[in-house]
């Protein structure tokens, strides 16, 4: 177990406005912002990250998505990390997303769902090097 998960606010959330309300509840429910930066994913960068969903047949979707606009990424410390980021977003598909996570708040489908939270330590420190080179975290 790290202290460390990775996020983005996916550009649905971004386009309506909601960074500064996610970065609140982030905030608020006691994650550390180590390192944060706004940028927009050429499709070739989704694909990428998201390479591990290749085969799965919302891939396309997924990464015409995730290229559409800005997204803000950003590294968060917290003990248990991983497990209360995910806790704090809430289920992948917001109708199932429970009362008070910020899936639940902000998303609008399974695809256009506002945030990502890593799923394991591994991917948190894949996904955060993806992004930030060491001398960009704090
Ligand atoms: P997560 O870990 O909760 O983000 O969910 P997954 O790892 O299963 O999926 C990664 C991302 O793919 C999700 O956050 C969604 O943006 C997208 N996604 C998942 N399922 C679907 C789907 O059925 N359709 C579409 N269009 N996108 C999906």
């Amino acid at each position: 177990m790290t202290n460390r998960t990775f996020t983005m606010i996916k550009p649905d959330a971004t386009e309506k406005g909601h960074t500064g309300g996610i970065l609140q509840m982030i905030n608020e429910a006691g994650f550390r912002i180590v390192a944060m930066k706004m940028t927009h994913l050429s499709k070739e960068k989704a694909g990428q990250f998201y390479e591990v969903h290749k085969e799965r047949p919302f891939y396309g979707e997924l990464v015409e998505f995730m290229s559409r606009g800005p997204i803000t990424a950003a590294i968060l410390e917290k003990e248990n990390a991983v497990e209360e980021f995910r806790k704090l977003i809430g289920a992948t598909n917001p109708a199932q997303a429970a009362e008070g996570t910020i899936r639940k708040k902000y998303a609008s489908s399974i695809g256009e769902n506002a945030v990502h939270g890593s799923d394991s330590d591994e991917n948190a420190a894949i996904e955060g090097a993806f992004f930030f080179s060491r001398l960009e975290q704090f």
